[in-house]
C-alpha cells in the first residue's frame, strides 16, 4: 500500500494513513481534503467526476456530514481513496487536485457537539492524587470501577495552531493567610497530552452503545491538548469537578485519523483489577499503541505511551452512554492525560514538575507567555512502518 504521490511513499503520510481535514485556499470556500505526503487531496472535484453517491459530503465546510454517514460508507470511501492514491492508473484523474500543504489553511475539522473528558490513565490519576491529596489514598474508591469523566465545553475546542490566551480566574489565598481568594491571570498554566475520539453515527436516546459496537460509532481519532489552569482548577473543583480551569481552550489536531488507519495499532492494555461490571466488557480491553511526544519550545520533554492506559476507548464510550444518553455526529470524548509509569512519560507539567516542587530541565514548572507546545503522535501503520497523527500546536499569549 504505497502511494505514487511525490514524496508520500514510505513517509508517515503514505496510503495507509490518509487522515481527513478541512482546508481552504485563498478566496475559496473551505472543504474536505485528505492528507497524502505533503499534499492535501481536494476530494470534492474528484468524487464529483467519479459520481460517488456521497460526493456532496466533501464540499461541506466541516466533516460532520461525512461523520453522519456511518461505518459502511466510511469504509467504502476509504477503499476508494486508498485506490486513488496507490493505483498508478488514477494519476491522471487525481494529480490535478493535489494541493501542496504550504498553500492551504487548515480549519477546524468538525463542529464539536458534546465534549467529554475522561481520566483513564492509572499513572496520571495516581500521580495527581499524590500531588493534590498527599495524606490520602491516591485513587478514590470509584476509580477502578468506572472510567471517571466530566462534561467539558464543546464550543471552545479549537484547531491546532490557535493561540491560547492565558485565562484569569479565582485561586485560593496564599497558604497561611486569612485573606479571601485572589483574582488574576493563572500562574499555573499547564497542558494535558491526550487522545480524542470523534463520534460519527447518531445513537438513539435511551439506547446505550455496547462496548462491542465501538467501531460502528467512532469515526476516528484526533490529538488533543486539554489546557488546564491548575490554580483555578484546585480552588473550584470540589465538589463538582473541573469548570473554568479547563473550559477556556481545548486544542485538537486539524487532521482526523480514521479508525481504519489504526487497525495495526490495537494492543492489549495492561489489565484491570478488580474485573469491571459486565457492561464495561471485561476481558475485551483493547487499547492503541500510540506514542506521544510533548515538545516545549522545540525540546521533547516527555514521551507518554497511550498503550499503558487503564480504561479502553470502547469502555469509555460504553460508560458514556450506559445511562441512555444519546450521541450526535461530532461528539468528542477524550482519554484524559496520558501518563506512563516512568517519570519521562508524564503527560502534564503538573506531574513533570511534581506540583511545581521539582522543576524540569531549565528550571521550568508551568507555562510562560510565548511558550509553544507541540504534541506529536505516531502509531504502527498497516504497511509495517509508522503513521503520524496530526500535530497539536499551541502558543501561550498573555492574559487580556
Ligand atoms: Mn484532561
Amino acid at each position: 500500500m504505497t502511494s505514487w504521490v511525490d514524496g508520500a511513499g514510505g513517509s508517515s503520510y503514505d496510503a495507509d494513513n490518509l487522515p481527513y481535514g478541512v482546508f481552504s485556499r485563498d478566496g475559496e470556500e473551505p472543504r474536505v481534503g485528505a492528507r497524502i505526503g505533503e499534499y492535501v487531496l481536494d476530494l470534492a472535484p474528484v468524487a464529483a467526476t467519479e459520481m460517488l453517491d456521497v460526493h456532496a459530503v466533501f464540499g461541506e465546510p466541516t466533516l460532520n456530514e461525512l461523520l453522519r454517514q456511518g461505518r459502511p460508507v466510511w469504509d467504502s470511501i476509504r477503499t476508494w481513496l486508498v485506490g486513488l492514491v496507490s493505483d498508478e492508473a488514477e494519476r491522471g484523474l487525481v494529480e490535478p487536485h493535489l494541493v501542496p500543504l504550504a498553500e492551504v489553511e487548515l480549519r477546524m475539522p468538525f463542529t464539536v457537539g458534546d465534549y467529554v473528558d475522561f481520566y483513564a490513565s492509572l499513572d496520571h490519576a495516581s500521580n495527581v492524587g499524590r500531588i493534590f491529596r498527599p495524606d490520602q489514598e491516591p485513587l478514590l474508591p470509584n476509580w477502578r470501577h468506572l472510567p471517571v469523566g466530566y462534561h467539558g465545553r464543546g464550543g471552545t475546542v479549537v484547531p491546532s495552531g490557535t493561540p491560547v490566551i492565558r485565562p484569569s480566574g479565582q485561586r485560593r489565598s496564599p497558604a497561611g493567610t486569612e485573606a479571601g481568594p485572589e483574582f488574576g491571570p493563572s500562574t499555573r498554566l499547564d497542558i494535558e497530552a491526550e487522545l480524542g475520539f470523534v463520534i460519527g453515527d447518531r445513537s438513539v436516546l435511551g439506547s446505550p452503545i455496547a462496548a462491542d459496537d465501538f467501531a460502528d460509532h467512532v469515526f476516528g481519532v484526533v490529538g488533543l491538548n486539554d489546557w488546564s489552569a491548575r490554580d483555578i482548577q484546585a480552588w473550584e473543583y470540589v465538589p463538582l469537578g473541573p469548570f473554568l480551569g479547563k473550559s477556556f481552550a481545548t486544542s485538537i489536531s486539524a487532521w482526523v485519523t480514521p479508525l481504519a488507519a489504526l487497525d495495526a495499532a490495537w494492543t492489549d492494555l495492561p489489565g484491570q483489577d478488580p474485573e469491571p461490571l459486565p457492561y464495561l466488557a471485561p476481558g475485551a480491553t483493547r487499547g492503541l499503541d500510540i506514542d506521544v511526544e510533548v515538545v516545549l519550545n522545540g525540546e521533547v520533554v516527555s514521551r507518554p505511551p497511550y498503550r499503558t492506559m487503564y480504561w479502553s476507548p470502547a469502555q469509555m464510550l460504553a460508560h458514556l452512554t450506559v445511562n441512555g444518553a444519546s450521541t450526535r455526529p461530532g461528539d468528542l470524548f477524550a482519554s484524559g492525560t496520558i501518563s506512563g509509569p516512568e517519570p519521562g512519560q508524564r503527560g502534564s507539567f503538573l506531574e513533570l514538575s511534581w506540583g511545581g516542587k521539582e522543576p524540569m530541565a531549565g528550571g521550568r514548572t508551568f507555562l510562560e507567555d510565548g511558550d509553544e507546545v507541540v504534541l506529536r503522535y505516531s502509531a504502527p501503520g498497516a504497511s509495517g512502518g509508522r503513521i503520524a497523527l496530526g500535530d497539536v500546536v499551541g502558543t501561550v499569549e498573555p492574559a487580556r
